[in-house]
């Protein structure tokens, strides 16, 4: 079953964070003459709200305001003292915290507490109503925020914070399934002792990266204690594409999520695995999206009574994040004539196994040729 309406929660205060200019997201560097924008743009969600306002599915988006977070809320997932961390960093703006590189600013304080509080009122939306699909349109992300400390541009962590409320408001079990193209490590450490929440990420393999970041993401990573089994990494290799996540979703997280038996799925829903982003490898294209979409609304109607929460993560091409989304967004509502993809190379030519399989094939060819 498709929804009808997708819920999307929003605040303004969330464009308030502002990381600045550098070497993209690193400190500027004194060799170049033009510093960049960091790459965690507003930019980046206006234009997500803009293709959702402005696209042939605007009719079926039901758009609700977010707020900001009660400190006690943020205090379901984050130590009260790195709460304290956050909100004394502002007052030495800018800064970057946990020597982790990720920017608070002056504004970034409220942008925080209201990507948290708009999380935690889809949540709040999707446990109160039947059959409801919502969205968290928020920055900036969170799945590499840590209870106790920020990583790799995530301060609060917001769909745990929400995972959290969802297992105080009577939910038994959560499903967390993580497509962004980076390692949903944060909200893994966070659960990672937990049989109450599966989580589950797909991401390109960038290994450990520092003292903010040991997990690797590898496939041992499976859980310890009493959520032993309830950790499942799934590192897809670089150019992965639009059908190696379609198998990764259909055979891995479909049957896994399954055995689970949640009575909530959430989604760190990033598209920063997308063909044209900066920050990621693994070339899929609004088909590929769309799958994923389609695939999370059938487990939700599945198992959990159509409770699905789609939180936003990563996703840093400043165009073709807005149209990747949208295609997710058709994929939920189960759109009959989907968007033509703009950008897209074209989809139909057979991939090669590797790049070598391909080299082999062209030297093959030219050998002949020449021979
Ligand atoms: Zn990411």
């Amino acid at each position: 079953m498709s929804a009808s309406k997708l819920a999307v929660y929003w605040h303004p205060d969330v464009l308030k964070h502002d990381p600045g200019r550098g070497c993209y997201e690193y400190e500027a560097s004194p060799l170049m003459e033009v510093a960049e924008p960091h790459p965690e743009t507003p930019e980046r969600i206006v234009n997500i709200r803009s293709i959702l306002q402005r696209g042939d599915i605007s009719g079926q988006v039901d758009w609700r305001d977010g707020r900001h977070a009660e400190r006690h809320e943020i205090e379901r997932f984050h130590t009260a003292a790195y709460v304290d961390e956050v909100i004394e960093a502002e007052k030495h703006p800018p800064t970057r915290i946990d020597g982790s590189g990720t920017v608070v600013d002056k504004g970034s304080v409220d942008a925080v507490f209201a990507a948290a509080g708009t999380t935690v009122a889809a949540v709040e939306g999707v446990l109160a109503t039947e059959n409801l699909a919502a969205y968290a349109l928020v920055r900036p992300p969170g799945h590499h925020a840590a209870r106790h400390m920020a990583d790799g541009n995530c301060i609060f962590n917001n769909l745990a914070i929400a995972v959290e409320t969802a297992l105080q408001n009577g939910c038994r079990r959560v499903a967390v399934i993580d497509w962004d193209v980076h390692h949903g490590n944060g909200t893994q450490s966070g659960f990672y002792d937990r049989a109450d929440v599966l989580t589950i990420s797909m991401h390109m393999p960038l290994g450990a990266w520092g003292p903010n970041h040991p997990e690797t993401g590898e496939i041992d990573e499976t859980g310890e204690g009493d959520g032993q089994g309830c950790n499942f990494n799934i590192p897809l290799p670089y150019g992965s594409g639009d059908q190696a996540y379609a198998k990764a979703m259909d055979e891995l997280v479909a049957p896994v999520v399954r055995d689970f038996d949640p009575d909530l799925i959430v989604i760190a829903c990033g598209q920063d695995a997308n063909q044209f982003d900066p920050n990621g490898r693994n070339l899929l294209g609004m088909s590929g999206f769309r799958h994923l979409g389609t695939v999370a609304r059938e487990l939700a109607s599945e198992l959990c009574a159509g409770r699905l929460l789609l939180c936003q993560e990563g996703g840093y091409a400043i165009t073709y994040t807005g149209f990747c989304m949208y295609a997710v967004a058709e994929g939920i509502l189960g759109v009959a004539e989907p968007m033509e993809d703009p950008l897209a190379y074209d989809a139909s030519i057979e991939k090669p196994e590797t790049p070598f399989a391909a080299i082999d094939e062209v030297g093959r060819q030219w050998r002949a040729l020449a021979g």
